[in-house]
């Protein structure tokens, strides 16, 4: 992270939105530098060493995703997509190549801010690696290392799975995480694509720790993609 001004990598081939991002984000105290190309937005990330990297996924010269895999490849800094394409798949691919987050076109300036803030916070929360032992939020408390997990300080029993798959959702708390990313760290590479397992054990987990299952407010759906752990 920089000493003072976050800097962010802008990649996105509309001039339009290029010029609103840099005047939202410099309004913001972040520091942005933006291209139009996927080629020069991957030397960008490299020169720049930005703490966030917002990148469109129909560029020019090569896909957004591409420049996601590239990037992952040396770097975990976060990468939200921004992306025109309101398609599930397209989503889930960027998420799978290894985007934190995505926000659809036309979004809000306030929505797109949240989600930095989401991404920073993760960052600097665990500083690169997993290091934080409890995890709160409303009447929601985990502590990781004791697997306990309290509702309204009443202690909840979870089975051995249901911790594991509430565990992958704390790690990635805010964000987006796809069925086949959950289903991969959970039960394992021979259980990919079969999403009912996923929904299933989402339905155990809701059950148990939200005050109302059918209108959750910690454990989100986002519809078609995955789920996304709610950290406030
Ligand atoms: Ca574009």
């Amino acid at each position: 992270m920089t000493a003072e001004r976050p800097t962010i990598v802008v990649i996105e081939d509309d001039p339009q939105l290029r010029r609103v991002l840099r005047v939202t984000l410099e309004a913001n105290g972040f520091r942005s530098v933006e291209t139009e190309s996927a080629r020069q937005g991957l030397l960008d990330a490299e020169t720049h060493r930005p703490d966030l990297l917002l990148v469109d996924l129909g560029l020019p010269d090569r896909d957004g995703i591409e420049v996601i895999r590239g990037v992952r490849k040396w770097s975990e800094v976060p990468i939200i997509v921004l992306s025109a394409r309101s398609r599930e798949t397209d989503k889930i691919a960027a998420l799978d190549a290894g985007a934190d987050d995505y926000v659809t076109k036309p979004f809000t300036v306030g929505e797109l801010l949240a989600r930095l803030r989401v991404a920073l916070r993760h960052t600097a929360n665990h500083g690169g690696r997993e290091s934080k032992e409890v995890f709160a939020a409303g009447e929601l408390r985990v502590d990781l290392l004791r697997r306990q997990v309290f509702v309204k300080e009443q202690e909840v029993h979870l089975t051995p799975l249901e911790f594991r798959l509430l565990a992958v959702l704390i790690r990635n708390s805010g964000k987006v995480v796809t069925y086949n990313h959950l289903l991969r760290d959970v039960w394992g590479p021979a259980k990919v694509d079969q999403y009912h397992h996923v929904r299933t054990y989402i339905a155990d987990l809701r059950r148990k720790l939200e005050a109302d299952p059918a209108r959750p407010v910690h454990l989100l759906t986002e519809v078609g993609i995955g789920y996304r752990l709610v950290t406030s």
